[in-house]
């Protein structure tokens, strides 16, 4: 099983290659043919399962094949992380996937000086990877808005729940199109995160690593 057999473009295999990632990891065998037929997506699996890839990847040739161009003060893609760490992290991932894409990637998060994340997201961002609350700071100062979403993606979306993200995930889900394609990621499910992936998600597929 390779990455191209996936259906990924060559700007993703060019980047992978320099990875060197020999083959997807089950998880991405299984999310990223789902993705890109842009199907909304419920993911068992844990930090450490290549689950970023699993929906970085497909996501970006998404956005590529979109060809919409991006505008000030919106994002086409949002990530949501329960932390810094995690934001930064897949960012990172994202940029590195990204480097033969024009697609941009930008990150807020609390800790740093909220201009700075106004001045990030200003010309507008392909991919921006946040924590819910930081979130809503720039959408309360009508420094973004949502509504140009394309794709929504909430990564351990259980640990967000036990960091008390519920009220903030469902105010940036209401602002967000409802034609959008979501990606719903999650160690665990208990009865609270299946709720809220009912909720969130249109006949998702599954899957579970
Ligand atoms: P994640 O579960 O997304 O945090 O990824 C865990 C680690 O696996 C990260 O360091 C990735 O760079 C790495 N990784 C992701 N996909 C692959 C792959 N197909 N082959 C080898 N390593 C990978």
């Amino acid at each position: 099983m390779s990455f191209q057999s996936l259906g990924l473009s060559k700007p993703l295999l060019d980047a992978l290659a320099e990875k060197n990632y020999s083959e997807p990891t089950p998880i991405q065998r299984d999310a990223i043919p789902l993705v890109l037929e842009q199907r909304d997506l419920l993911g068992i699996a844990q930090t450490g399962t290549g689950k970023t890839a699993a929906f970085v990847l497909p996501s970006i040739d998404l956005l590529v094949k979109a060809n919409v161009r991006r505008k000030p003060m919106r994002c086409r893609m949002l990530v949501l992380a329960p932390t810094r760490e995690l934001a930064s992290q897949i960012a990172d991932n994202a940029r590195t996937y990204a480097k033969y894409t024009k697609l941009n990637v930008a990150t807020v998060f609390g800790g740093v000086p909220v201009n700075r994340n106004i001045r990030d997201v200003a010309s507008g961002v392909d991919i921006l990877v946040a924590t819910p609350g930081r979130l809503l700071d720039l959408v309360d100062q009508k420094c973004l808005a949502l509504n140009e979403l394309e794709i929504l993606v909430l990564d351990e979306a259980d640990q967000m729940l036990d960091l008390g993200f519920i009220h903030a995930l469902r105010r940036i889900v209401s602002m967000v199109p409802k034609d959008r394609q979501t990606l719903f990621f999650s160690a665990t499910m208990p009865k609270d995160i299946r709720d809220l992936a009912d909720k969130y998600l249109t006949h998702p597929a599954e899957v579970k690593v």
